[in-house]
């Protein structure tokens, strides 16, 4: 893709720190970290959501963010982390290129996803509607 951003690093067009490297998946820091370390993994072929990744793809993909979270711990001596990937404009994706956000974190970070917020009150009739149509 021309002019996607990640396809330049991909491609070495444009310059990241890059961590992880294999024959299908990078990964590099994130120009804008959450906490330093944070770090995106994704596939070296363009596709912009993660339905859209082959399996064997996507299973080389999980395997670098496991890669890259235990670095993250053993190197950079976090005590956890978060994985954030994005699908679409209307869940926060800003870079159509699949990517896994992998973001460190320590107790005392006052990250905060606010979680708590956004939670949706559902009835039991709700949930089995839902559960209804997720499995027939
Ligand atoms: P998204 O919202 O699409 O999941 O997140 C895209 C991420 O890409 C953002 O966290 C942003 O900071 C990062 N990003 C955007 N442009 C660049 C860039 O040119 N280089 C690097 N290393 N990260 C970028
Ligand atoms: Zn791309």
């Amino acid at each position: 893709m021309e002019n996607c951003i990640f396809c330049k690093i991909v491609s070495k067009r444009l310059p990241a720190f890059i961590t992880y490297e294999s024959n299908d998946v990078i990964a590099f820091l994130d120009i804008n970290p959450i906490n330093p370390g944070h770090t995106l993994v994704c596939t070296k072929e363009h596709f912009d959501v993660l339905t859209k990744v082959p399996e064997k793809l996507a299973q080389g993909l999980m395997t670098a963010v496991k890669d890259v979270s235990a670095k993250l711990i053993i190197k950079l001596g976090y005590q956890g982390f978060n994985i954030l990937q994005n699908n679409d404009k209307c869940a926060g994706q800003i870079v159509p290129h699949i990517h896994f956000h992998v973001i460190p974190r320590n107790p005392d970070d006052l990250v905060r996803f606010n979680w708590s917020e956004n939670i949706k009150r559902m009835s039991e009739e709700q949930f089995k509607e839902t559960y209804r149509r997720l499995t027939t």
